[in-house]
Formats: structure tokens, sequence, C-alpha cells
């Protein structure tokens, strides 16, 4: 597990699977933890690594309700659980549905884990709209296409935008289940002012990227999208992600929007 600093009160740590990452943000006394990373030795490390760097968590966020970013609690086991009323509800939904998800995971990867995944009653937090920390805002912003569900955090203050699975240099654009093309180019036209307002964009899984990569990278994601609505299975993939496993999720978002 990678840790990187981006600011005194802002640093990521990415999980060795799925490159998957865990903002922690600090103000004043208070910090949060935004998804988590995925392995048990990680999940143990973090309350250690959080509290050596000067972050005293008292609550998780979740940018979105996939199991992978659903795994806080098994580092900050009191902390109250946050996330978009459009996740909470999508979690009350589908009881059970993460938990079995994150079995399965562990059980075709061998995973042991302490006990099984237990979710709190989820505070769902409006969107768009401010959450605050310490003695300042988060900003929350709609995020959803990727799912049915979501939202992307802007810390004003260290100019850094957290965004859920969006914008990832590791993956291609990913309708999975609930959601959409249309909605992901509209979270996409969304996120693009703060991505060029940014110093720092945080993607779900992948290295974090600077303005310029990240705004590539949505030009490059929004060009895909359109290309799969014209052209479905013909529609060329971004050429730095251009491998067997993005073709599988490309064909899985061909089924999507061919109905
Ligand atoms: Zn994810």
């Amino acid at each position: 597990m990678q840790a990187v600093g981006l600011h005194p009160d802002v640093f990521v740590v990415t999980s060795r699977f799925w490159q998957t990452t865990c903002t922690l943000v600090k103000s004043g006394a208070e910090a949060f933890c935004v998804d988590s990373p995925v392995l048990p030795d990680e999940l143990d490390l973090l309350p250690a690594i959080a509290s050596q760097a000067g972050f005293e968590v008292v609550g998780c966020i979740a940018t979105h309700a996939d199991w992978d970013h659903l795994l806080g609690r098994y580092a900050f086991a009191e902390a109250p659980l946050g996330m978009a009323e459009s996740s909470a509800a999508r979690l009350r939904g589908e009881p059970g549905a993460a938990q079995r998800e994150l079995r399965e995971f562990d059980e075709e990867h061998y995973v042991e884990r302490p006990g099984p995944l237990t979710l709190p009653a989820t505070q769902a937090l409006p969107v768009p709209g401010h959450c605050g920390l310490g003695e300042a805002e988060l900003e929350l912003h709609p995020a959803d296409g990727h799912t049915v569900d979501g939202m992307a955090l802007w810390i004003p203050w260290a100019s850094v935008l957290v965004c859920g699975d969006y914008l990832s240099p590791v993956e291609i654009p990913w309708i999975s289940d609930g959601g959409s093309v249309s909605a992901y180019l509209a979270t996409l036209e969304r996120l693009e002012p703060l991505v060029a307002r940014s110093l720092h964009v945080v993607p779900g899984h992948g290295a974090v990227l600077d303005s310029s990569h990240a705004l590539a990278l949505l030009r490059e994601d929004r060009a895909y999208l359109s290309a799969l609505v014209a052209r479905g299975s013909d529609a060329p993939l971004p050429s730095a992600r251009r491998n067997g496993a993005m073709k599988k999720i490309h064909l899985e978002n061909v089924a999507r929007v061919t109905g």
C-alpha cells in the first residue's frame, strides 16, 4: 500500500488491489476517511498511518455504494458512515448485496477477514451540498453514471477533487448495473470545471493525477462514451487503456447500451 501526501491536510493511500484509493482529509482536529483500501492488512494498518500523520478519523465517507469503497469500517469500527442520499437509497434497496459481493471476492482470492462487513445505518449527505469537517466544509457534487448513485468531493482549501470511479488512468468508463451513458457524460460535464481548478484529482482506482492529465482523461472518456453510443462494439478504447481486462469492461458496456 502506497501513501502520498497532496497537502498538509490531505493524503491518499492506494491499495495493492485494483489500485483502489482511500483519501484522508482533515480540518482542525477532525478527519474523514473517504473510500477504503481493499486488503485486510492494509485496513489493519490504516488507523496507525492516520494517527501517525496526526489525522483523527471521526467519520468514513463512501463516494458510492460499490463494496470495494465501503470497507473503511474495518479500519475505523466506531466511525459513522456518510454517503450521498442516492448511495444510501441504493444500499437500502439491495440489502446484503455489498456483503455478498465482498464475500465472493474474498472466497475467490482466498482472503480472510476478521469478520463479516457490518454497515451501520448510513448518514445520507445532501448532494449537491456541503458537509462540515472541523472548521471547514467539503463540497459534494453528484457523480452518477458509473452506477446509479454517487458523489464527488471537492476539498476547497487543498484544491483536491476526489471523484470516485471516474477519470481513472487504469480503467475505461464502466457502465455497471444501474449506470447509464447519459448520466456518465453529465457527470463528466459537471466535473470538468472542478478538474480545471484542481491541483490534484484522486480517481477511485489508479494514481493521483494533476489537472492537465485528468482533463486529458476526461476528454478521452467523453470520446469513448460518444463512440460507444454511435458505434457500439466498434468504439475504439482510449489508447493507454487498451488491454484484455478493459476489453471485457468494454463488452459489458456494449451489452448495457444495446440493452
Ligand atoms: Zn470501484
